[in-house]
């Protein structure tokens, strides 16, 4: 059984090193949540024996997979918090015990594992049908781990057409709020499973276990096009127009950001287009047809063009552009359909990046936002999904990258039909997560599964919500 470590029982930079030490991606904290104690989870019955502990104590029980929440959600005041990063690790390997059946092509996985993790073993299960290795779209980042990443419902490669990362997920094990294992799918506690795809971190319960369908991996090609700050709106246009009729294979993003390309100081626009094809040929099509409708009133400063690349490399870009050890501000729209001028509501936020690490990222998300979603609790979307990311080191420049991404989001949300959990922190501000019936669905769902908050839920502002869950509304209306 693994130790459960209260805070007026252990050495105070033994227990501060276990709330915050090794396993919370942003620099930037609130350190004046003190959890009551905690305790890094080694299998499920380790889990059960923390929420019984929570009980005895009457105290709230936070969880944390890979504690890449951007608001640091899993450190709680007053809470037994249940660190998850060795769940059913085998001794000496970091990332947790996997199964994989090759006639299903399910695979099993403790949800502290991370993308990399999880993708690094299915390398090896080579279809024998196809010839091709198994995969699982998970966080772009590779250190984000699958819980917190499939609760929120997971923003994967390829989302705009595979769909959301959690429509992959065919069962859940889970320990309840009054401290019992159950297994969970379309078929058994069907309710638990609808809210374990989309709830984030309101889910009223501790999975400890997922069950994936996993997909074949194609070769990844990408074309990336560098141009000045100043072509933002024109870039934007061409490539939000180019890609509604995109090949069904290709990822599509607009990033403002400092590249570390040749003289160029300033911050510059990429279009970056990745592609996962069986071919060269095949990528090549698919990728001429976006790159073939650039506007004549822009160049390039720099291009790539469909060059052949891998998980790995994406992945060591996306750890270049999220950098450990630094202080970050997010917030993030699901800009409407409707608006009315796209590049001219970005531009302000997008061309006035608060520091040379910082980014404001455009995700092309339809057809799959034009999709009827499966029946589960994620259920808001929209064709432009817009994040902001300010990143930056020193403490002194707390005001100005905060200040960037509230007072940018003051003018975005008022054209926004709502946000994804994954970027956002309800601490912040309010707006919408769900449709108004799963909403509502979820607020029941949390209440019979956890009637006492034993779960701490959503970290809105004083830490408040408890049961009741977010308010589902625009702050400003
Ligand atoms: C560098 C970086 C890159 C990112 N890239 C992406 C991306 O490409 N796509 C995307 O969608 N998101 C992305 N995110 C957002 C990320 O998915 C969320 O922050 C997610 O919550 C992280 O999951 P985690 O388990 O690592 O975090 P944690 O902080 O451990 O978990 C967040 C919360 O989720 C809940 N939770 C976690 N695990 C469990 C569990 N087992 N049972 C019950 N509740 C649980 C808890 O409330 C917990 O506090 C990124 C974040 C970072 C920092």
């Amino acid at each position: 059984m693994a130790v459960i470590k209260t805070r007026d029982a252990t050495d105070a930079a033994d227990f501060d090193d276990a709330v915050w030490g090794r396993h919370i991606f942003n620099r930037r904290r609130d350190t004046s949540r003190v959890p009551f104690a905690v305790c890094e989870a080694e299998t499920a019955a380790d889990v059960v024996a923390c929420v019984e502990f929570a009980k005895k104590h009457n105290t709230r029980v936070s969880v944390r997979s890979g504690g890449h929440s951007w608001a640091a959600w899993s450190v709680r005041h007053g809470a037994v918090l249940v660190d998850l990063i060795y769940l059913d690790q085998k001794e000496g390997e970091w990332g947790g015990e996997f199964s994989y059946d090759p006639t299903t092509k399910i695979v099993s996985a403790p949800p502290s594992a991370s993308g990399r993790e999880l993708n690094d073993f299915l390398a090896e299960k080579v279809d024998a049908e196809d010839g091709r290795p198994r995969w699982f779209p998970g966080g772009h980042c590779p250190d984000v781990a699958l819980g917190g990443f499939l609760l929120q419902g997971g923003m994967g490669w390829n989302c705009k057409n595979w769909g959301w990362a959690c429509e992959a997920i065919v069962g859940i094990d889970v320990v309840t709020a009054d401290a019992k294992q159950l297994h969970c799918s379309a078929t058994t506690n069907p309710d638990l499973f609808w809210a374990a795809r989309g709830a984030g971190p309101g889910f009223p319960a501790i999975v400890t276990r997922f069950h994936l369908q996993t997909r074949p991996l194609d070769t990844l090609y990408q074309s990336l096009y560098f141009f000045l700050l100043s072509d933002f709106q024109a870039v934007l246009r061409w490539v939000s127009a180019a890609a509604l009729s995109a090949d069904p294979l290709t990822e599509i993003v607009v990033v403002t950001s400092h590249f570390a390309i040749d003289e160029f100081e300033s911050p510059m626009v990429l279009a970056n287009f990745l592609t996962f094809q069986p071919t060269h040929e095949a990528a090549q099509i698919a990728l001429a047809a976006l790159i073939d409708t650039i506007p004549d009133t822009v160049t390039p400063i720099m291009t790539i063009d469909c060059e052949e690349t891998d998980l790995d490399t994406q992945y060591a870009m996306q750890t270049q552009a999220n950098p450990e050890d630094h202080r970050y501000c997010v917030d993030n729209v699901y800009v409407s359909n409707e608006v009315a001028d796209l590049p001219a509501l970005l531009e302000p936020a997008f061309t006035s990046l608060p520091s040379k690490q910082s980014a404001a990222l455009w995700f092309a998300m339809n057809p799959t936002s034009r999709r009827q979603l499966p029946d589960m609790a994620l259920s808001l979307q929209s064709d432009y999904y817009v994040s902001l990311y300010a990143v930056w080191e020193d403490e002194a420049e707390d005001e100005s990258c905060v200040g960037w991404v509230r007072n940018s989001m003051k003018t975005l949300e008022r054209s926004s039909v709502g946000s994804y959990l994954g970027d956002a922190d309800f601490q912040a501000r309010r707006t919408k997560f769900w449709s108004e019936g799963a909403g509502k669905r979820l607020k029941e769902v949390r209440k019979k599964w956890d009637p006492e908050g034993r779960i701490c839920g959503y970290l809105d502002e004083g830490d408040r919500s408890g049961v009741e869950g977010l308010r589902n509304e625009f702050e400003w209306k």
